[in-house]
């Protein structure tokens, strides 16, 4: 079997990115973070001053959605790709505390999504990609040749991300990660368009108790069992 389409989704802060990186880099593939898509919208919509104190009007933000452009460039410093957003990056700001805090209701809007549902689309229209977020294997790819969904316990994803933002020089308290997760995980799981959910063919990946190496091989071993040839 030639290239394919990987469709990774799971529950916030498991891990998906970084295993779905090393995929890419291991496969020669493409990687896209949709959910960097969807936290690129929260931000234009906070810059535009639609949202106040976590409160929004649908149709402000609709309005919002032809003013934006978005695109992924590789960054060979972090050798991964950073977020765009009208031509600036904006990979360090798309992960503030304030945009997790607004995300999960901007991307329940219908409209968003069909927006960033396009283009994930086009970018995975000549397979050889590796994209994680929350329906991918269930919406955005229904025929991915291989799905995965991801999980691990909450109190060590909280420390994970605990750990990434304090690194990166943000305060927050690891009870305002775990509570900021924890209704993610809700409303993601809870809302009407493209709920996050298991697809029926997806292979689930606990990896509460498993290091970045165990997960690659894990998922390299079923890519061989499908019979794609590894680079
Ligand atoms: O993956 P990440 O945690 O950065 O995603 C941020 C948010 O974007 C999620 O909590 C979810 O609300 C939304 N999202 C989505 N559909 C995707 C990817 C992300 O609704 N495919």
């Amino acid at each position: 079997m030639s290239k394919i389409i990987i469709a990774i989704d799971g529950h916030s802060s498991c891990g998906k990115s970084t295993v779905a990186k090393a995929l890419a880099v291991q496969l020669g593939y493409a990687y896209v973070d949709t959910g960097a898509m969807y936290r690129c919208v929260t931000l234009y919509a906070l810059r535009k001053g639609a949202i106040k104190d976590h409160s929004f009007i649908e149709e402000e933000i609709i309005k919002l959605l032809p003013g934006i452009q978005l695109h992924f460039q590789f960054n060979p410093h972090t050798q991964s790709n950073d977020t765009y957003l009208k031509g600036e990056n904006v990979e360090k700001e798309i992960r503030q505390m304030i945009v997790s805090e607004n995300v999960s209701k901007i991307s329940a809007i219908r409209e968003v999504r069909t927006k960033m549902i396009a283009l994930q689309r086009e970018m995975g229209k000549n397979k050889g990609i590796v994209m994680d977020g929350r329906d991918i294997g269930t919406n955005v790819f229904p025929e991915a040749e291989l799905k995965l969904f991801m999980t691990a316990d909450t109190d060590i994803r909280t420390k994970r991300r605990y750990d990434e933002l304090r690194t990166k020089g943000q305060e927050v308290s690891f009870l305002e990660i775990k509570t900021n997760l924890m209704s993610r995980d809700y409303e993601d799981s809870h809302r009407k368009e493209n709920p996050l959910l298991q697809a029926k063919d997806a292979v689930v990946l606990d990896n509460t108790e498993l290091n970045r190496e165990q997960q690659l091989e894990f998922i390299l071993n079923l890519i061989k069992n499908l019979g794609v040839s590894l680079q």
